[in-house]
Protein backbone atom coordinates (compact mmCIF):
# COMPACT_ATOMS: atom_id res chain seq x y z
CA UNK A 1 0.00 0.00 0.00
CA UNK A 2 1.33 3.22 -1.01
CA UNK A 3 2.28 5.35 2.34
CA UNK A 4 -1.19 7.32 2.21
CA UNK A 5 -2.84 3.72 2.32
CA UNK A 6 -0.90 2.44 4.89
CA UNK A 7 -3.08 2.61 7.90
CA UNK A 8 -2.70 -0.31 9.67
CA UNK A 9 -3.23 -0.68 13.23
CA UNK A 10 0.39 -2.32 13.95
CA UNK A 11 2.02 0.16 11.13
CA UNK A 12 5.06 -1.99 10.50
CA UNK A 13 2.56 -5.39 10.01
CA UNK A 14 1.54 -4.15 6.90
CA UNK A 15 5.27 -3.53 5.44
CA UNK A 16 6.79 -5.50 3.18
CA UNK A 17 10.36 -6.40 3.79
CA UNK A 18 11.44 -6.31 0.42
CA UNK A 19 10.76 -3.00 -0.07
CA UNK A 20 9.76 -1.27 3.97
CA UNK A 21 8.45 2.19 3.74
CA UNK A 22 10.44 4.89 4.73
CA UNK A 23 10.35 5.55 8.04
CA UNK A 24 7.82 4.09 10.17
CA UNK A 25 9.56 4.56 13.17
CA UNK A 26 8.75 2.05 16.44
CA UNK A 27 9.79 2.30 19.57
CA UNK A 28 10.10 -0.54 22.02
CA UNK A 29 7.65 0.78 24.98
CA UNK A 30 9.22 -1.24 28.26
CA UNK A 31 6.98 -3.42 29.78
CA UNK A 32 4.71 -3.72 26.47
CA UNK A 33 1.66 -5.24 27.53
CA UNK A 34 2.16 -7.66 23.71
CA UNK A 35 4.74 -9.92 26.26
CA UNK A 36 3.68 -13.23 26.39
CA UNK A 37 4.81 -14.23 29.59
CA UNK A 38 6.12 -17.69 29.29
CA UNK A 39 8.65 -16.33 26.75
CA UNK A 40 10.59 -14.39 28.73
CA UNK A 41 12.07 -16.48 31.51
CA UNK A 42 13.80 -14.71 34.36
CA UNK A 43 17.43 -13.83 34.94
CA UNK A 44 19.25 -11.98 37.35
CA UNK A 45 18.59 -8.08 36.85
CA UNK A 46 21.99 -6.61 35.93
CA UNK A 47 20.84 -2.91 36.89
CA UNK A 48 21.00 -1.64 33.24
CA UNK A 49 17.88 -0.67 30.72
CA UNK A 50 17.97 -0.60 27.49
CA UNK A 51 15.90 0.83 24.68
CA UNK A 52 14.96 0.57 21.11
CA UNK A 53 13.99 2.26 18.07
CA UNK A 54 13.02 0.82 14.96
CA UNK A 55 13.04 1.96 11.66
CA UNK A 56 11.56 -0.25 8.43
CA UNK A 57 10.20 -3.17 7.87
CA UNK A 58 8.69 -6.08 9.88
CA UNK A 59 11.90 -8.17 9.74
CA UNK A 60 13.84 -5.13 11.28
CA UNK A 61 11.06 -5.07 13.55
CA UNK A 62 11.39 -8.74 14.44
CA UNK A 63 14.95 -8.53 14.54
CA UNK A 64 14.67 -5.13 17.23
CA UNK A 65 12.36 -8.18 19.63
CA UNK A 66 15.44 -10.70 19.17
CA UNK A 67 17.69 -8.13 20.29
CA UNK A 68 15.90 -7.18 23.46
CA UNK A 69 15.60 -11.01 23.93
CA UNK A 70 19.30 -11.17 23.71
CA UNK A 71 19.70 -7.87 26.59
CA UNK A 72 17.09 -9.65 28.27
CA UNK A 73 18.86 -12.55 28.83
CA UNK A 74 21.99 -10.35 29.62
CA UNK A 75 19.82 -9.11 32.83
CA UNK A 76 18.37 -5.86 30.66
CA UNK A 77 15.30 -4.64 31.73
CA UNK A 78 13.42 -2.46 29.12
CA UNK A 79 13.26 1.16 29.78
CA UNK A 80 9.78 3.44 29.90
CA UNK A 81 11.71 5.86 27.35
CA UNK A 82 15.43 6.75 25.58
CA UNK A 83 16.09 9.41 28.14
CA UNK A 84 15.48 6.71 30.87
CA UNK A 85 17.72 4.14 29.50
CA UNK A 86 21.10 2.90 29.74
CA UNK A 87 21.67 1.59 26.27
CA UNK A 88 19.98 3.20 23.17
CA UNK A 89 20.06 1.29 20.01
CA UNK A 90 18.71 2.40 16.53
CA UNK A 91 17.98 -0.40 14.57
CA UNK A 92 17.98 1.24 11.62
CA UNK A 93 16.91 0.98 7.74
CA UNK A 94 18.63 2.55 4.39
CA UNK A 95 16.35 1.08 1.49
CA UNK A 96 15.44 4.82 1.52
CA UNK A 97 17.37 8.25 1.81
CA UNK A 98 15.37 9.56 4.13
CA UNK A 99 15.08 6.73 6.57
CA UNK A 100 19.33 6.83 6.21
CA UNK A 101 19.04 10.68 7.04
CA UNK A 102 16.58 10.25 10.05
CA UNK A 103 18.76 8.33 11.52
CA UNK A 104 22.10 10.72 11.60
CA UNK A 105 19.62 13.17 13.00
CA UNK A 106 18.39 10.87 16.30
CA UNK A 107 22.20 10.51 16.51
CA UNK A 108 23.00 14.06 16.80
CA UNK A 109 19.54 14.46 19.21
CA UNK A 110 22.06 12.54 21.81
CA UNK A 111 25.61 14.22 20.95
CA UNK A 112 24.85 15.75 24.71
CA UNK A 113 23.75 13.01 26.36
CA UNK A 114 25.50 11.49 29.26
CA UNK A 115 28.42 10.34 28.64
CA UNK A 116 27.17 6.83 30.93
CA UNK A 117 24.99 6.40 28.28
CA UNK A 118 25.77 3.85 25.61
CA UNK A 119 24.67 4.13 22.10
CA UNK A 120 24.46 1.97 19.69
CA UNK A 121 23.43 1.38 15.71
CA UNK A 122 22.25 -1.74 13.92
CA UNK A 123 20.78 -2.69 10.81
CA UNK A 124 20.72 -1.61 7.27
CA UNK A 125 23.01 1.62 7.91
CA UNK A 126 25.25 -0.06 10.72
CA UNK A 127 26.13 -2.14 7.84
CA UNK A 128 26.72 0.06 5.09
CA UNK A 129 27.89 3.11 6.90
CA UNK A 130 30.28 0.86 8.81
CA UNK A 131 32.75 2.21 11.31
CA UNK A 132 32.36 5.46 9.83
CA UNK A 133 29.47 6.43 12.04
CA UNK A 134 32.48 6.49 14.96
CA UNK A 135 33.88 9.70 12.99
CA UNK A 136 30.22 11.21 12.35
CA UNK A 137 29.20 10.51 15.64
CA UNK A 138 31.71 9.72 17.94
CA UNK A 139 29.56 8.97 20.96
CA UNK A 140 28.21 5.87 19.41
CA UNK A 141 30.16 2.75 21.12
CA UNK A 142 28.11 -0.21 18.99
CA UNK A 143 27.80 -0.68 15.42
CA UNK A 144 26.42 -3.90 13.82
CA UNK A 145 25.17 -5.05 11.07
CA UNK A 146 22.45 -7.40 10.62
CA UNK A 147 23.94 -10.18 9.59
CA UNK A 148 26.20 -10.03 12.51
CA UNK A 149 23.31 -10.18 15.42
CA UNK A 150 24.39 -13.32 16.21
CA UNK A 151 27.71 -11.78 17.53
CA UNK A 152 24.95 -9.17 19.73
CA UNK A 153 25.67 -11.21 22.49
CA UNK A 154 29.63 -11.28 22.54
CA UNK A 155 29.73 -7.68 21.68
CA UNK A 156 27.15 -6.42 24.72
CA UNK A 157 29.56 -8.29 27.20
CA UNK A 158 32.35 -6.33 25.79
CA UNK A 159 30.01 -3.12 26.67
CA UNK A 160 29.36 -3.68 29.84
CA UNK A 161 33.37 -4.81 30.69
CA UNK A 162 33.78 -1.04 29.32
CA UNK A 163 34.49 -1.41 25.47
CA UNK A 164 34.13 1.65 24.05
CA UNK A 165 33.50 1.36 20.62
CA UNK A 166 32.64 -2.55 19.39
CA UNK A 167 31.67 -3.47 15.76
CA UNK A 168 29.77 -6.54 14.02
CA UNK A 169 30.04 -6.23 10.21
CA UNK A 170 30.57 -9.36 9.09
CA UNK A 171 28.61 -10.36 6.10
CA UNK A 172 30.00 -13.82 5.44
CA UNK A 173 27.98 -16.00 8.18
CA UNK A 174 26.15 -18.45 6.65
CA UNK A 175 23.97 -19.17 10.24
CA UNK A 176 20.89 -17.26 11.14
CA UNK A 177 19.74 -15.02 13.92
CA UNK A 178 18.29 -17.33 16.36
CA UNK A 179 18.24 -16.28 20.41
CA UNK A 180 16.78 -18.75 23.23
CA UNK A 181 13.98 -15.89 23.74
CA UNK A 182 12.78 -13.30 22.03
CA UNK A 183 10.77 -10.30 23.48
CA UNK A 184 7.81 -10.11 21.38
CA UNK A 185 6.04 -6.36 21.28
CA UNK A 186 2.91 -7.66 18.97
CA UNK A 187 0.35 -9.75 21.42
CA UNK A 188 -1.69 -10.68 18.78
CA UNK A 189 0.63 -11.68 15.67
CA UNK A 190 4.07 -13.21 16.18
CA UNK A 191 6.92 -12.84 13.48
CA UNK A 192 8.93 -15.97 12.87
CA UNK A 193 12.06 -15.31 10.12
CA UNK A 194 12.37 -18.19 8.27
CA UNK A 195 15.07 -16.80 5.76
CA UNK A 196 17.63 -14.09 5.80
CA UNK A 197 19.61 -12.05 3.19
CA UNK A 198 18.79 -12.15 -0.47
CA UNK A 199 20.51 -13.95 -3.24
CA UNK A 200 18.94 -11.61 -5.84
CA UNK A 201 20.80 -8.16 -7.02
CA UNK A 202 17.84 -5.89 -8.08
CA UNK A 203 19.65 -3.05 -9.20
CA UNK A 204 17.95 -0.36 -7.12
CA UNK A 205 18.32 -2.51 -3.50
CA UNK A 206 21.06 -2.86 -0.98
CA UNK A 207 19.22 -5.39 0.90
CA UNK A 208 22.31 -8.02 -0.48
CA UNK A 209 24.40 -5.82 0.67
CA UNK A 210 23.33 -5.01 4.14
CA UNK A 211 22.13 -8.04 4.81
CA UNK A 212 24.27 -10.37 3.01
CA UNK A 213 23.13 -13.86 1.15
CA UNK A 214 20.39 -15.72 1.82
CA UNK A 215 20.65 -18.25 4.28
CA UNK A 216 17.44 -20.18 5.22
CA UNK A 217 17.07 -21.81 9.00
CA UNK A 218 16.56 -25.43 9.36
CA UNK A 219 13.28 -26.35 9.24
CA UNK A 220 12.93 -28.45 12.52
CA UNK A 221 13.88 -24.56 14.45
CA UNK A 222 10.68 -22.62 12.54
CA UNK A 223 8.88 -25.88 13.51
CA UNK A 224 9.95 -25.74 17.38
CA UNK A 225 9.36 -21.98 17.74
CA UNK A 226 5.99 -22.22 15.71
CA UNK A 227 4.98 -24.66 18.62
CA UNK A 228 6.24 -22.57 21.25
CA UNK A 229 4.59 -19.29 19.99
CA UNK A 230 1.42 -21.69 19.68
CA UNK A 231 1.80 -23.11 23.49
CA UNK A 232 2.41 -19.17 24.26
CA UNK A 233 -1.31 -18.20 23.12
CA UNK A 234 -0.22 -16.79 19.78
CA UNK A 235 -2.98 -17.87 17.20
CA UNK A 236 -1.13 -16.03 14.34
CA UNK A 237 1.94 -16.12 12.64
CA UNK A 238 4.12 -14.26 10.10
CA UNK A 239 6.59 -15.84 8.52
CA UNK A 240 9.16 -13.68 6.80
CA UNK A 241 12.07 -13.19 4.56
CA UNK A 242 13.35 -10.93 2.50
CA UNK A 243 12.21 -13.52 -0.39
CA UNK A 244 10.35 -15.46 1.97
CA UNK A 245 9.60 -18.25 -0.87
CA UNK A 246 12.65 -18.92 -1.70
CA UNK A 247 12.71 -20.78 1.32
CA UNK A 248 15.30 -24.20 1.30
CA UNK A 249 15.31 -25.92 4.48
CA UNK A 250 19.36 -26.36 4.93
CA UNK A 251 18.55 -29.54 7.53
CA UNK A 252 18.41 -33.28 5.91
CA UNK A 253 14.96 -32.94 5.88
CA UNK A 254 15.20 -30.56 2.88
CA UNK A 255 11.78 -28.89 2.70
CA UNK A 256 10.74 -26.40 -0.03
CA UNK A 257 8.62 -23.08 1.03
CA UNK A 258 5.07 -24.80 0.18
CA UNK A 259 5.76 -28.00 2.65
CA UNK A 260 7.00 -25.74 5.47
CA UNK A 261 3.97 -23.80 5.12
CA UNK A 262 1.50 -26.75 5.53
CA UNK A 263 4.02 -27.91 8.69
CA UNK A 264 3.74 -24.63 10.22
CA UNK A 265 -0.30 -24.58 9.48
CA UNK A 266 -0.71 -27.82 10.71
CA UNK A 267 0.37 -26.85 14.55
CA UNK A 268 -1.56 -27.00 17.20
CA UNK A 269 -3.76 -23.69 17.68
CA UNK A 270 -2.08 -22.01 15.10
CA UNK A 271 -5.10 -20.50 13.20
CA UNK A 272 -3.55 -18.28 10.93
CA UNK A 273 -0.56 -18.06 9.03
CA UNK A 274 1.04 -15.47 6.84
CA UNK A 275 4.39 -15.03 4.64
CA UNK A 276 5.95 -12.21 3.90
CA UNK A 277 7.80 -10.65 1.58
CA UNK A 278 7.20 -13.45 -1.78
CA UNK A 279 9.53 -13.01 -4.93
CA UNK A 280 7.82 -13.02 -8.44
CA UNK A 281 10.36 -15.60 -9.98
CA UNK A 282 10.11 -18.10 -6.85
CA UNK A 283 6.05 -18.04 -6.61
CA UNK A 284 4.58 -21.23 -8.01
CA UNK A 285 1.19 -22.72 -8.59
CA UNK A 286 1.63 -24.95 -5.21
CA UNK A 287 1.94 -21.94 -3.40
CA UNK A 288 -1.86 -21.50 -4.53
CA UNK A 289 -3.04 -24.89 -4.17
CA UNK A 290 -1.44 -25.08 -0.84
CA UNK A 291 -3.52 -21.62 0.05
CA UNK A 292 -6.47 -23.54 -1.51
CA UNK A 293 -6.69 -25.92 0.70
CA UNK A 294 -5.00 -25.73 4.37
CA UNK A 295 -7.83 -23.46 5.92
CA UNK A 296 -5.10 -22.20 8.42
CA UNK A 297 -2.64 -20.15 5.19
CA UNK A 298 -4.54 -17.03 5.17
CA UNK A 299 -5.98 -15.40 1.46
CA UNK A 300 -3.18 -12.94 0.92
CA UNK A 301 -0.34 -12.83 -1.29
CA UNK A 302 2.58 -9.77 -1.09
CA UNK A 303 3.84 -10.64 -4.49
CA UNK A 304 5.85 -7.02 -5.20
CA UNK A 305 6.12 -6.36 -8.89
CA UNK A 306 7.85 -3.22 -9.04
CA UNK A 307 7.24 -1.81 -12.47
CA UNK A 308 4.57 -2.88 -15.06
CA UNK A 309 6.60 -2.27 -17.66
CA UNK A 310 8.96 -4.95 -19.05
CA UNK A 311 12.38 -2.89 -19.74
CA UNK A 312 11.82 -0.99 -16.63
CA UNK A 313 11.76 -4.82 -14.40
CA UNK A 314 14.75 -5.41 -16.82
CA UNK A 315 16.55 -2.57 -15.89
CA UNK A 316 15.66 -3.20 -12.46
CA UNK A 317 17.29 -6.62 -12.78
CA UNK A 318 13.92 -8.11 -11.52
CA UNK A 319 14.22 -11.09 -13.67
CA UNK A 320 10.88 -11.66 -14.91
CA UNK A 321 8.39 -9.88 -17.39
CA UNK A 322 5.07 -8.27 -17.16
CA UNK A 323 3.37 -11.04 -18.91
CA UNK A 324 5.70 -13.42 -16.64
CA UNK A 325 3.88 -11.54 -13.41
CA UNK A 326 0.55 -11.61 -15.18
CA UNK A 327 0.41 -15.23 -15.79
CA UNK A 328 0.93 -15.77 -12.09
CA UNK A 329 -1.54 -13.22 -10.83
CA UNK A 330 -3.78 -15.37 -13.59
CA UNK A 331 -2.78 -18.37 -10.95
CA UNK A 332 -3.86 -16.85 -7.57
CA UNK A 333 -7.20 -15.63 -9.44
CA UNK A 334 -8.47 -18.79 -10.77
CA UNK A 335 -7.84 -20.30 -6.98
CA UNK A 336 -11.54 -21.51 -5.15
CA UNK A 337 -10.50 -19.01 -2.27
CA UNK A 338 -10.53 -15.60 -2.61
CA UNK A 339 -7.13 -14.37 -2.25
CA UNK A 340 -6.12 -10.64 -1.72
CA UNK A 341 -2.84 -9.34 -3.89
CA UNK A 342 -1.16 -6.78 -2.56
CA UNK A 343 2.34 -5.40 -4.05
CA UNK A 344 4.97 -2.35 -4.04
CA UNK A 345 5.84 -0.40 -6.75
CA UNK A 346 8.41 2.10 -7.48
CA UNK A 347 7.89 5.32 -9.85
CA UNK A 348 10.66 6.90 -11.50
CA UNK A 349 13.58 4.19 -11.96
CA UNK A 350 16.14 5.66 -14.12
CA UNK A 351 14.37 5.75 -18.13
CA UNK A 352 11.12 5.62 -17.09
CA UNK A 353 9.13 7.10 -20.14
CA UNK A 354 5.86 8.30 -19.70
CA UNK A 355 4.74 5.05 -21.88
CA UNK A 356 6.62 3.09 -18.95
CA UNK A 357 4.85 5.00 -16.09
CA UNK A 358 1.22 4.09 -17.85
CA UNK A 359 2.39 0.61 -18.02
CA UNK A 360 2.35 0.57 -13.83
CA UNK A 361 -0.91 1.98 -14.09
CA UNK A 362 -2.77 -0.30 -16.50
CA UNK A 363 -0.85 -3.49 -14.38
CA UNK A 364 -3.28 -1.85 -11.38
CA UNK A 365 -6.20 -2.59 -13.34
CA UNK A 366 -5.11 -5.80 -15.18
CA UNK A 367 -4.19 -6.91 -11.39
CA UNK A 368 -6.58 -5.26 -9.02
CA UNK A 369 -4.82 -5.01 -6.33
CA UNK A 370 -6.28 -4.90 -2.46
CA UNK A 371 -3.51 -2.55 -1.68
CA UNK A 372 0.18 -1.24 -2.77
CA UNK A 373 3.18 0.10 -1.25
CA UNK A 374 4.22 2.77 -3.64
CA UNK A 375 7.44 4.85 -3.78
CA UNK A 376 9.33 7.57 -5.49
CA UNK A 377 12.51 6.36 -6.53
CA UNK A 378 16.00 7.16 -4.39
CA UNK A 379 19.66 5.92 -5.43
CA UNK A 380 20.85 4.33 -3.00
CA UNK A 381 24.86 4.02 -2.41
CA UNK A 382 26.31 0.38 -3.55
CA UNK A 383 23.61 -0.07 -5.98
CA UNK A 384 24.51 -0.37 -9.41
CA UNK A 385 21.15 1.89 -10.39
CA UNK A 386 22.91 4.51 -8.80
CA UNK A 387 24.66 5.00 -11.68
CA UNK A 388 22.36 4.77 -14.05
CA UNK A 389 21.61 7.58 -17.06
CA UNK A 390 18.16 9.46 -16.89
CA UNK A 391 17.30 10.07 -13.49
CA UNK A 392 13.64 11.68 -13.78
CA UNK A 393 13.24 14.72 -12.22
CA UNK A 394 11.97 14.77 -8.49
CA UNK A 395 8.36 16.93 -9.94
CA UNK A 396 7.53 14.38 -12.07
CA UNK A 397 8.36 11.63 -9.67
CA UNK A 398 5.63 13.22 -7.57
CA UNK A 399 3.33 13.58 -10.12
CA UNK A 400 3.64 10.13 -11.48
CA UNK A 401 3.04 8.68 -7.83
CA UNK A 402 -0.26 10.97 -6.89
CA UNK A 403 -1.39 9.47 -10.61
CA UNK A 404 -0.31 5.75 -9.17
CA UNK A 405 -1.90 6.51 -5.62
CA UNK A 406 -5.09 8.20 -6.81
CA UNK A 407 -5.82 5.28 -9.05
CA UNK A 408 -5.12 2.75 -6.42
CA UNK A 409 -7.25 4.53 -4.24
CA UNK A 410 -10.31 3.94 -6.79
CA UNK A 411 -9.61 0.50 -6.97
CA UNK A 412 -9.36 0.14 -3.28
CA UNK A 413 -12.57 1.79 -3.25
CA UNK A 414 -14.61 -0.29 -5.86
CA UNK A 415 -12.90 -3.73 -4.17
CA UNK A 416 -13.64 -2.92 -0.57
CA UNK A 417 -17.46 -1.97 -1.63
CA UNK A 418 -18.20 -5.44 -3.15
CA UNK A 419 -17.23 -6.25 0.30
CA UNK A 420 -20.99 -4.47 2.29
CA UNK A 421 -23.24 -6.75 3.00
CA UNK A 422 -20.37 -9.52 3.72
CA UNK A 423 -19.66 -11.14 6.88
CA UNK A 424 -16.25 -12.00 7.81
CA UNK A 425 -14.05 -13.42 10.48
CA UNK A 426 -12.14 -10.83 11.93
CA UNK A 427 -9.18 -11.69 14.17
CA UNK A 428 -9.39 -8.08 16.57
CA UNK A 429 -6.08 -6.59 17.58
CA UNK A 430 -6.75 -3.14 18.59
CA UNK A 431 -9.52 -0.08 20.09
CA UNK A 432 -10.57 3.24 18.46
CA UNK A 433 -11.64 4.15 22.25
CA UNK A 434 -12.54 7.82 20.58
CA UNK A 435 -14.69 6.08 18.06
CA UNK A 436 -16.35 3.42 20.24
CA UNK A 437 -14.92 0.53 17.72
CA UNK A 438 -12.75 -2.07 17.39
CA UNK A 439 -10.40 -3.39 15.01
CA UNK A 440 -8.91 -6.40 13.56
CA UNK A 441 -8.19 -7.94 10.22
CA UNK A 442 -9.46 -10.46 7.86
CA UNK A 443 -7.85 -13.47 6.91
CA UNK A 444 -7.30 -11.53 3.29
CA UNK A 445 -5.65 -8.74 5.80
CA UNK A 446 -8.53 -6.57 5.30
CA UNK A 447 -8.17 -3.66 8.27
CA UNK A 448 -11.83 -3.80 9.42
CA UNK A 449 -13.37 -1.75 11.92
CA UNK A 450 -16.76 -2.52 13.65
CA UNK A 451 -18.74 -2.00 17.26
CA UNK A 452 -19.69 -4.23 19.70
CA UNK A 453 -21.42 -4.85 22.70
CA UNK A 454 -19.22 -7.05 23.89
CA UNK A 455 -16.20 -6.02 26.10
CA UNK A 456 -12.03 -7.46 26.33
CA UNK A 457 -12.08 -8.34 22.35
CA UNK A 458 -8.75 -8.53 21.92
CA UNK A 459 -7.22 -11.55 20.50
CA UNK A 460 -10.41 -12.83 19.61
CA UNK A 461 -11.89 -14.15 16.49
CA UNK A 462 -15.29 -12.32 15.83
CA UNK A 463 -17.31 -12.84 13.01
CA UNK A 464 -18.14 -9.08 11.34
CA UNK A 465 -21.26 -7.68 8.95
CA UNK A 466 -19.85 -5.09 6.96
CA UNK A 467 -21.62 -2.27 6.45
CA UNK A 468 -19.38 0.81 4.37
CA UNK A 469 -16.54 1.01 2.55
CA UNK A 470 -13.95 3.17 2.03
CA UNK A 471 -10.46 3.06 0.65
CA UNK A 472 -8.25 1.70 3.46
CA UNK A 473 -10.43 -0.37 5.43
CA UNK A 474 -14.03 -1.54 5.91
CA UNK A 475 -16.40 -0.79 8.74
CA UNK A 476 -18.98 -2.89 10.55
CA UNK A 477 -21.11 -4.54 13.43
CA UNK A 478 -19.77 -7.73 15.21
CA UNK A 479 -22.60 -10.22 14.40
CA UNK A 480 -23.46 -12.09 17.64
S1 LIG B 1 17.59 -7.53 -4.02
FE1 LIG B 1 15.52 -7.59 -4.87
S2 LIG B 1 14.64 -9.49 -4.09
FE2 LIG B 1 16.46 -9.03 -2.80
S3 LIG B 1 15.62 -7.87 -1.06
FE3 LIG B 1 16.25 -6.38 -2.62
S4 LIG B 1 14.34 -5.97 -3.78
FE4 LIG B 1 14.02 -7.88 -2.63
Amino acid sequence: MSKAFDIGIEALATASPCEPPAAPAQTSPAGASGFRANEIPASAPNGKSFYIETFGCQMNAHDSEKVAGVLIERGYAAAESMAQADLVLYNTCSIREKAAQKVFSRLGELRYASPRKVIGVLGCVAQQEGEEIFERAPWVSLVCGSASYRKLPELVARLDEGGRRVTGLDLDTDETFETEITRRDNPIRAYLTIIEGCDYACSYCVVPHTRGPERSRASESVLAEARRLAGAGYTEIQLLGQTVNSYRDPSPRGLHFVELLREVAAVDGIRRVRFTTSHPNDFHRAIVEAIDDTPALCDHVHLPVQSGSTPILRAMRRTYTRDEYLEKISWIRAARRPISITSDIIVGFPGETEKDFEQSITLLDAVGYDSIFSFKYSPRPNTSAAAMPDAVPEEEKAARLAILMDRQRQIQIARNEKLVGGTFEVLVDGRHESRNQWAGRTTSNRPVNFTSPRQNLLGEYVQVKITRASANSVAGEQVI
